[in-house]
């Protein structure tokens, strides 16, 4: 078989990959623990079961326009006016199947060959294969610290005549870290004056704790017109539990969302009618479940916090949001894929390799799951790794004896 250099160059998605895994191994009865997932446990809001199952029931499901219902976009905009105060035409709006396909179709109607995308480590593991599957050149910044905080001064030092874009995503997958206002501030200044795009992925901005408020990047725009290059990019994957349903949205200037919407047009002629149906039902519905989600997370994230903070030599950074933390266990292991290997293997925890978020020596762990999972997850962990911890451990009914420490 031959496949091209493009697709050769396009590594798998890791956190799907390890879903499989995981599948796998509990169907052979095994007692594993999730901790790399990426999708909170809450059902969809019932508004949009409701709504999708009433328009699917007249049977009628036929194509939609290729950037969305315009149902689904008047509601979008009415969510970019309570959330963003930002009013925006239904012109200014495309909706993808998911906010990864907005960034992708996003991405193919800006780059030329070989333009260049900087964003931040760590970052959400599709972004470099996004950027090349555009024909881009992905540029990362480390932040130089040790914090997950760049500076602006950091990010304009790799600004040059290639630069595209600049993708920012806060609060962050897969450190939790929310973005400072005032770095939030420079950066749309900085690519105002560079004329560079601006990809503000705000996926995960609902989910934000202790009453801490993110950043809106559109205070900071000077530039108000229909070429401005802020771009917006949001979706019901995570706030309204709603992953499965594949419905994410871009707020682009009008020239853009147009370039947009033609190429998906020949990808996948828009996002699957009923999902948008689902999609109006969740945004104009009770709204509720958001903030129930929100408190479950933040209860979750002071559990999981707690638990590593208990352990020596892991040094952790309390997340602001999203439902990620990405302790750095360096201390133990650096290299994080044997790490996360290990870890599967001994005591049946599933966490993702920081690597693929640019950052060797981490681990992903998500806290979205149970209480259960978050307290027996950090355990067994705790048990593999520290010489402290008691010899003993049950997996299930399977007794477990530390014999490599
Ligand atoms: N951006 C970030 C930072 C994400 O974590 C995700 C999902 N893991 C996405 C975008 C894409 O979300 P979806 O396609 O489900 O809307």
């Amino acid at each position: 078989m031959s496949v091209s250099q493009l697709a050769r160059s396009i590594k798998e998605s890791p956190t799907l990959k390890l879903n499989e895994t995981a599948a796998r191994l509990r169907d052979k009865g095994e007692p594993v623990i999730h901790l790399g997932g990426g999708e909170p446990k809450s059902k969809a809001p019932i508004d949009a079961v409701v709504n999708c199952a009433t328009q699917l029931n007249t049977g009628d499901v036929k194509y939609a326009p290729a950037d969305g219902l315009l149902s689904l976009k008047k509601a979008i905009i009415r969510y970019m006016e309570d959330h963003y105060h930002k009013v925006v035409a239904p012109e200014n709006v495309v909706v993808s199947s998911g906010a990864k396909q907005s960034i992708m179709v996003l991405l193919y109607a800006i780059l030329e060959p070989k333009d260049e995308v900087i964003f931040p480590a760590p970052y959400w593991v599709s972004y470099p294969e996004m950027v090349k599957l555009a024909g881009g050149v992905p540029v990362v910044v480390t932040p130089e610290d040790g914090t997950f905080q760049p500076t602006v001064a950091e990010i304009a030092e790799v600004v040059g005549p290639y630069t595209k874009a600049i993708i920012l995503n806060s609060p962050n997958n897969p450190c939790g870290v929310m973005y400072t206002r005032d770095f939030i501030a420079e950066m749309v200044e900085l690519c105002e004056k560079k004329n560079l795009y601006l990809i503000m992925d705000d996926l995960y901005n609902r989910l934000v704790f202790e009453g801490k408020i993110p950043p809106n990047s559109y205070d900071f725009a000077r530039d108000h017109t229909d070429h401005s290059k802020l771009v917006v990019v949001q979706g019901v994957s995570k706030m309204y539990a709603m992953t499965g349903f594949r419905i994410g949205w871009a707020v682009v200037n009008r020239e853009l969302a147009e370039a947009m919407t033609n190429i998906q047009s020949h990808q996948t002629s828009g996002p699957a009618t009923p999902s948008q149906w689902a999609a109006v039902g969740a945004l104009n519905g009770v709204q509720s479940g958001v903030e129930s989600l929100r408190l479950t997370l933040e209860n979750n994230r002071n559990i999981m916090v707690e638990r590593l903070r208990a352990f020596d030599g892991v040094q952790i950074t309390k997340p602001d949001g999203t439902f990620y933390c990405f302790p750095d266990f360096s201390a133990y292991e650096k290299n994080s894929q044997k790490l996360a290997e290990f870890l599967l293997e001994k005591v049946r925890v599933v966490t993702v390799p920081g690597k693929e978020f640019g950052m060797d020596g981490h681990l992903r762990l998500s806290f979205c799951g149970t209480i259960k999972d978050v307290t027996e997850g950090i355990e067994r962990i705790q048990w593999a790794l520290d010489p402290n911890a008691p010899n003993e451990l049950y997996l299930g009914e399977r007794k477990l004896v530390r014999d490599w420490l």
